[in-house]
């Protein structure tokens, strides 16, 4: 089959800028805190609060992971007077989120 002009061969070589990003994100899923946080998101929008309850955290825990998440865009909020209302916000992350939980309890 011909090449096609235009289109990216899979062989490309990944950029510093993507690598870099991968890498970070990657890193984003490594710790066990963060898996449980963005896994709650995945499922509904939550408080500071409620995140730190549901899953028996301290708020200053999870308010340190949410900042790096953030820093990251894999979450975003919304402010309700004085509270911050988190959901997820990358669907691919979250499609790769739950693959990966996928695959750990298929064994
Ligand atoms: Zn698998």
């Amino acid at each position: 089959m011909e090449k096609q002009p235009n289109q990216p061969s899979m062989h490309d070589e990944l950029d510093e800028e993507t690598l870099f990003i991968v890498s970070q994100t990657f890193k984003a899923l490594s710790e066990p805190t963060r898996i449980r946080i963005l896994h709650l998101l995945s499922e509904q929008e939550c408080s500071v609060n409620q995140i730190a309850e549901k899953l028996s955290l301290l708020q200053s825990t999870v308010s340190h992971q949410l900042r790096f998440l953030k820093n990251l865009r894999l979450v975003k909020y919304r402010r309700e007077g004085t509270t911050f209302y988190y959901s997820h916000d990358d669907e691919h992350v979250m499609n790769v989120l739950e693959q990966t939980i996928d695959h750990a309890r298929h064994t």
